[in-house]
């Protein structure tokens, strides 16, 4: 491998950057972005930069002193991957051919039909987050579409500013899908609790005005007034721009255990990435910061173990599991795991009344995932047993009763 071109100038490009230097390759090394910006991190996003308290520079993933030696092409997303002749061609008509590809081309919001009017937004970018921000004036009404883990922190973030909050969910709960009813009603109370309108189990079906957002229409008829909207419904991969590679795509590119795809010297991280999961025995798309960074670096090593010669011939290490947190209104909620299709979930440690508690989800007796407010140490153990799948659950949970 002398050449190595990294799809996606973000957190997994980056990382997967780092991790081919780190695992010795020291050939030519092109990252190549379809934004205008070096690195950034998003979670600051939808928390701190949208508050004004974190600062743009702040936000930089590239630490001052840090030289990858890489060819960085910006504002340039790559259109076609022909893996028969082993081309990579960019939108401005230049093109490489590398001997070994990193895909990191994330996601980006998924959008409700029809027309986007002036004060509707989706937040997934910085310059994103910069329009919301100058539209979230005290006072302003804002709605937002979608109770997941953004549209909570959005919610959350803009009530500190003054904002005047109404959350609109489908779901009978937050978050009910990946966490479940109970939990979601949990969380549900965090929303109202802090003065925000939340209402669930109607859906969106369209929007009024005409130059400019004045209103949500809901499912049952009634129109919310708005003069800010924020759509936060989940996002899709970015890989249309792989259709004809031969680089298989699902949800997701589909990718082994190690992040290799069906194609040799392809690789493919981040929240575009779907990586097969042992522990399940399926296909999952993790879209959290840590899989991002951390599956990056075993990537790297899967990549490189095609070219030993110029890697250090490191086995790649098995990934944990999932992991995310998120803030909103003053506390953290951490999350490992994977509780699709979970049997039950049991509050086995503090007070969720007081948002101060663990609960852990079980498939019959196995623990799949840990959901906690507060609880750091006793959330690192569980989240350490998640990852050790040769010892069965319910023994490693006693062992920490013990
Ligand atoms: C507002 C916000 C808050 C978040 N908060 C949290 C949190 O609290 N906790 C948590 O765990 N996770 C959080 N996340 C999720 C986390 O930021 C993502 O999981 C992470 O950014 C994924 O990194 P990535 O590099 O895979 O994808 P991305 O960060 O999406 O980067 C992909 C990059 O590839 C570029 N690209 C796309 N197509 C092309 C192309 N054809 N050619 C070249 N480049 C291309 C994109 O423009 C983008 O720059 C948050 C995300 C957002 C948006």
């Amino acid at each position: 491998v002398k050449t190595i071109a990294v799809v996606g100038a973000s957190l997994a490009g980056l990382s997967a950057a780092r991790g081919l230097r780190h695992h010795g390759f020291d050939g030519r090394l092109l990252i190549v972005g379809a934004e205008a910006h070096l690195p950034y991190d998003r979670p600051p996003l939808s928390k701190g930069f949208l508050a004004g308290t974190v600062a743009e520079p702040d936000l930089a993933l590239q630490l001052d002193d840090e030289d990858l030696g890489a060819e960085w092409r910006l504002s340039a997303p790559a259109s076609t991957l022909d893996t028969s002749i082993g081309r990579l061609t960019l939108y401005d008509g230049t093109w490489i051919d590398p001997d070994g590809v990193v895909i990191a081309t994330g996601a980006r919001p998924r959008r409700l039909p029809g027309r986007t009017l002036p004060g509707m937004h989706v937040l997934r970018t910085l310059d994103d987050a910069r329009t919301l921000r100058r539209d979230l004036l005290p006072g302003a009404r804002l709605v937002v579409v979608g109770a997941g883990f953004i549209g909570a922190e959005i919610a959350s973030t803009a009530r500190t500013m003054g904002v005047d909050v109404t959350v609109v969910e489908a779901a009978p709960t937050p978050l009910a899908g990946p966490l479940g009813a109970q939990m979601g009603r949990l969380l549900a109370s965090l929303h109202t609790d802090h003065g925000v309108r939340l209402i669930c189990g109607v859906g969106v079906t369209g929007f009024a005005g005409t130059s400019q957002v004045t209103g949500v229409v809901l499912g049952n008829g009634n129109v919310l007034p708005a003069d800010v909207v924020v759509v936060g419904v989940g996002v899709i991969p970015n890989i249309e721009w792989l259709e004809g590679s031969g680089v298989q795509v699902d949800n997701g590119v589909r990718c082994t255990a190690a992040g290799a795809t069906n194609i040799p010297a392809i690789v493919a991280v981040g929240d575009c990435a779907s990586w097969y999961d042992p522990r399940h025995g399926a296909h999952r798309r993790p879209e959290h910061w840590t899989s991002a960074r951390e599956r990056a670096a075993t990537a790297a090593v899967t990549l490189l173990s095609r070219g030993a010669k110029h890697g250090d011939g490191a086995a790649a290490r098995p990934t944990r599991p999932p992991y995310f947190w998120s803030d909103q209104y003053g506390v953290t909620i951490q999350f490992a795991g994977d509780a699709t299709g979970f049997d039950s979930v049991t509050v086995e440690a503090g007070s969720a009344d007081e948002r101060d508690f663990l609960a852990v989800y079980r498939c019959g007796d196995d623990a799949v995932a840990v959901l906690a407010i507060g609880q750091s140490s006793l959330f690192m153990r569980w989240r350490r047993s998640l990852a050790a799948p040769e010892r069965p659950r319910a023994e490693v949970a006693m062992a920490q009763d013990r």
